[in-house]
């Protein structure tokens, strides 16, 4: 326990007033990241239950952060009354229940009420034992809960949370696309691109045929363990972990691009900071791959795409890895496109709602945070929501119930300029 408060207060890295950047995080996790709630229970104290994580209090003028208590409106379901709750759950003075563990499921682990904490040790280290606690109820039998529990068998069994058939997989390919079967470089598609935002998957698949790159696709591709992880069942998570990085390893896939922030999160940081798995396989986002064929002049935008657009920073790329301006900077230099920003953007923009398991076990409190980002969006005057995760795309899609905005990923509008 030493350990996490003297590296916390050798860091004291919060500069002045303001909102912190993750990027820090990522240094300091190295030695205190996803441990169990025993690890931090010494500093959950710490939490003086002030309310900053309530709210981006610089910059978007006191805009609210966090679904889980907007939705709910009681203390608990803010980050400062979830400490409150584990201390008493730590310290023996709560025990266990189905309410409790409710609570502690009622959030979308976004980290955006991390972010705005300006105690060093809790913006440093909530966001573990947030996950932690999850780890715990389902240690203790309170979790997952019960949508996510179906979801779970099914992904161990076919390979995704969607009740779909592992086999049927890649229907989604173009017959026309080209693949080299000895690639090193693979596309990771992910479940959501591969069942329910094809469009994505196609899209992608066609920009590196434009782009003359040589890849391929894992014919046994499973889910990247994102949804059981998410939901605290590590064990299970690690098992569809081990599955894919023997599978791509075995490929002689050396490296891998994602259109999924979550897959790419799992991939890159997941797999080898929690579960072990030290895979040596370099991981991009598709924009981050993009980027560097824009500098290095493979990628050329042919077309214009005349449209007002916004674009929504996905928390698995954003806040927990430290993107925010490659997929900006795709977009900007695409003739036509106008960019308008969100009041919340970067690493102070509101979840969609749909990660951590809320969208299939709490789905009230998923679609009000969709709508509340639609409605920042609609507020920009921009004609689309563009965003860079499959997941977000659609569930921004489900919740859109008017022609005032569209959604659109990233890829679907690179595809249409090159
Ligand atoms: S987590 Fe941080 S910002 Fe939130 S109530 Fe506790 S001390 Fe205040
Ligand atoms: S991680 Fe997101 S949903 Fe969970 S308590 Fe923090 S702001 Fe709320």
């Amino acid at each position: 326990m030493d350990g996490v408060i003297n590296m916390a207060k050798k860091i004291r890295y919060i500069k002045g007033m303001g909102v912190t950047h993750i990027d820090t995080r990522q240094e300091i996790h190295k030695i205190d990241r996803y441990k169990n709630i025993e690890h931090y229970k010494d500093i959950i104290y710490q939490c003086g239950k002030c309310g900053t994580c309530r709210t981006v209090y610089q910059d978007a003028d006191w805009a609210k952060v966090c679904p889980s208590g907007e939705f709910r409106k009681f203390e608990s379901y803010y980050l400062g009354g979830k400490n409150l709750l584990i201390w008493g759950l730590t310290s023996g003075k709560l025990n266990w229940t189905d309410n409790l563990a409710n609570i502690f499921y009622h959030c979308s682990v976004c980290m955006a009420c991390v972010q705005q904490c300006q105690v060093p040790e809790l913006h440093s280290f909530s966001g573990e034992w947030l996950m932690a606690m999850r780890e715990e109820a389902v240690k203790q039998g309170y979790g997952p809960m019960p949508e996510q529990r179906l979801y779970t068998k099914h992904t161990m069994e076919e390979k995704n949370p969607y009740m779909e058939k592992h086999d049927d997989r890649l229907n989604w390919l173009p017959s026309h696309i080209k693949q080299t079967a000895d690639a090193k470089l693979a596309y990771f598609v992910g479940c959501t691109s591969s069942y329910r935002e094809k469009n994505v998957a196609v899209a992608t698949v066609e920009i590196l045929n434009s782009l003359k790159v040589d890849f391929r696709i894992h014919d046994n591709e499973a889910c990247c363990g994102s949804p059981v992880y998410m939901t605290g069942q590590t064990e299970k998570a690690k098992i569809l972990a081990e599955t894919n990085v023997n599978n791509f390893k075995n490929a002689g896939i050396e490296k891998i691009v994602t259109s999924c922030a979550g897959c790419y999160r799992t991939w890159k940081d997941i797999y080898p900071n929690k579960f072990g798995l030290e895979h040596g396989i370099e991981v991009k986002h598709l924009p981050e791959f993009l980027l560097g064929k824009l500098k290095n002049g493979e990628l050329n935008f042919t077309k214009e795409f005349n449209m007002k657009i916004t674009y929504h920073d996905p928390c698995h790329i954003g806040r927990h890895m430290g993107i925010y301006e490659a997929p900006r900077d795709v977009l900007s230099n695409i003739p036509g496109i106008e960019m308008l920003e969100m009041p919340r953007n970067r690493s102070n923009a509101w979840c969609c709602g749909s990660g951590g398991g809320v969208r299939s076990a709490f789905k009230d409190m998923s679609a009000f945070a969709a709508n509340e980002r639609i409605e920042e969006a609609k507020e920009t005057a921009a004609e689309a929501i563009v965003t860079c995760c499959p997941f977000c795309l659609n569930q921004f899609k489900n919740n859109i119930k008017d022609n005032e905005i569209q959604a659109i990923d990233l890829s679907e509008i690179v595809k249409k300029v090159i």
